[in-house]
């Protein structure tokens, strides 16, 4: 069974996929999580301080569960905006990817469903009773943290998932499942001595610990007030989010167009010059985002975004 997950997990398009044992989180990770939180570097993100007894162990937020199908799927576009235009990062480029990865991930429940009663026989053990549940993004669960424990790769100073000879430019959905299946070995940290990522980031954010409210995707997105004045003259050229710590990881050298059409971007987008994007009005943003990712942060966030790319170093 696990076999035949992975081979229709690349039928379906994702990258990679692995299998996790579900259950509660390592105490070092707790720790980790509960003392970030507590020092506030989670900033207005409030929602991450909610569920947190849900999010250290997916048997409760999904009650019968057994294992955790963790699958990637590759965003890296096949062109990008000019380096020297005003640019959004990479995975808001084509549309919104929770919808995207939903899919798939249900169509991989299907086929299971589908093999198992293929394979059953009178003596087979009864088939868990559990409806398996998708979790893109929207769900209390510590992706990262499962995917490295299934094995797909490591969490490197940068903070993403690293995908040995793949990269970082994912997304990460998880099928949390009612059957016991084998886990796969977790993956070992490759960073080494690297520090690339840490001399790439332009606010210091990925100093010592993580610390989002420098980072300049949770100040372009998730804050609401306004960005402090410290920081505006390190916000150009993004005005959506920031990749600076995902291009300069050398193992994003591997990493290799997606063919997924979903997350192309349009040649409008490509196309945009700084005149454009400030001269942007809400039909035409509406226009150029339409089912898109962008849309979490709403038009007054993004002309406050191109706006703070004026301010003087
Ligand atoms: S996304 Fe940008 S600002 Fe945030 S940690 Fe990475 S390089 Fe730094
Ligand atoms: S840039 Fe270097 S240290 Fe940072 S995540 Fe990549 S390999 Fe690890």
């Amino acid at each position: 069974m696990e076999a035949f997950i992975k081979q229709k997990a690349c039928e379906l398009g994702f990258t990679a996929c692995g299998i996790a044992k579900a259950g509660p989180v390592e105490e070092a990770e707790r720790q980790r999580y509960l003392k970030w939180i507590e020092e506030q570097r989670h900033g207005e993100m409030g929602y991450l301080e909610r569920n947190i007894e849900k999010r250290f162990d997916p048997t409760l937020l999904v009650p019968g569960c057994k294992s955790l199908i963790v699958c990637a799927l590759n965003y890296f576009p096949p062109q990008t905006i000019k380096e020297s235009h005003l640019r959004i990062a990479y995975y808001a480029y084509g549309k919104d990817y929770h919808k995207v990865l939903k899919d798939k991930l249900y169509q991989l429940a299907q086929a299971i469903e589908e093999r198992k009663k293929e394979s059953s026989t009178s003596s087979s053990p009864q088939p868990s009773a559990m409806k398996p549940r998708a979790l893109v993004d929207s769900a209390p669960i510590l992706e990262r943290y499962w995917a490295q424990k299934a094995g797909l790769g490591w969490i490197g100073r940068n903070r993403q998932l690293i995908i040995p000879g793949a990269g970082s430019f994912f997304f990460l959905g998880i099928l949390a499942v009612g059957d016991e299946l084998k886990a796969d070995n977790p993956c070992p940290n490759r960073c080494g001595t690297c520090h690339a990522c840490l001399d790439a980031c332009p606010t210091g954010a990925l100093k010592e610990v993580f610390d989002a409210r420098k980072c300049i995707s949770y100040l372009t997105i998730e804050q609401k007030t306004p960005i402090s004045s410290g920081f505006l003259p390190l916000i150009k050229p993004r005005i959506y989010g920031c990749d600076s710590c995902q291009t300069s990881c050398p193992w994003n050298r591997f990493a290799q167009a997606t063919d997924e059409k979903a997350f192309f971007p349009s040649d409008k987008l490509l196309q945009m010059t700084d005149a454009e994007w400030e001269a942007l009005s809400e039909e035409q943003y509406a226009a150029l985002f339409a089912e898109s990712a962008v849309e979490r942060a709403g038009y007054n966030k993004l002309k406050d975004n191109i706006q703070a790319t004026k301010a003087e170093k």
